[in-house]
């Protein structure tokens, strides 16, 4: 057996990343109480559409409320843990979480700087693709901000806009912005079942083409 068959063929996937507040649970600013975080209404059934065809699905959220002495850190991560209780309840789970921590403007050092994983940084992103072998090209970031989109373009993946959260004040910025959704959703649901539609028909068409 040679060395090379040894070695675990590792296929690169794609998965599904989520922002939180305003496109899972219900947006409050700068939430800071365990009890605030609510779902949005079918975001559970929608993530288990994806869980049930084993897509990761991570969260990746920028929390400048650290950096703004809003919340600490041990925060964030306790209403993760309070997340996916939550979720699991409704039998779905999220495969991980990321967030930054930082602000360029707000607070102090060390959370006071220009860091490469507040959104739309694609920080957050490469470090989930190195710890889960993840194909970015492959991934939808699905968010009720154009930042959201606009992280999915950098990696090269695809963007879709919500209407929940700031979703609908965001729409109205496309033009400006030029940064365009491959689709926009009126909640997580709906962006959900338009990603396994697409996956549907990518399996449809490289079947085809064998
Ligand atoms: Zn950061």
């Amino acid at each position: 057996m040679t060395e090379s068959s040894l070695t675990p063929i590792i296929k690169s996937r794609g998965a599904v990343f989520l922002d939180r507040d305003g496109t899972i649970i219900k947006e409050v600013n700068y939430l800071s109480r365990i009890q605030d975080v609510k779902l949005l209404p079918q975001a559970a059934d929608a993530i288990t559409r994806l869980n049930r065809q084993q897509i990761p699905v991570i969260l990746v959220s920028n929390q400048s409320g650290i950096a703004r002495g809003k919340f600490t850190e041990s925060f964030v991560t306790k209403t993760h843990l309070y997340l996916q209780k939550i979720l699991a309840r409704e039998g779905a789970y999220l495969d991980d979480f990321f967030f930054c921590p930082h602000h360029p403007e707000a607070g102090n050092a060390p959370y006071r700087k220009i860091c490469d994983c507040r959104k739309p940084a694609p920080g957050l992103l490469l470090e989930a693709a190195s710890r889960h072998h993840l194909d970015l090209s492959k991934s939808y970031v699905i968010g009720d901000k154009l930042i959201d989109v606009e992280l999915a373009l950098r990696v090269s993946g695809k963007g879709i806009l919500v209407e929940t959260g700031h979703g609908k004040s965001e729409k109205e910025k496309i033009v400006e912005s030029k940064i365009n959704p491959n689709f926009i959703a009126v909640d997580l649901y709906a962006a959900i079942n338009w990603v396994l539609e697409e996956l549907r028909r990518g399996r449809k068409i490289a079947e085809n083409s064998v």
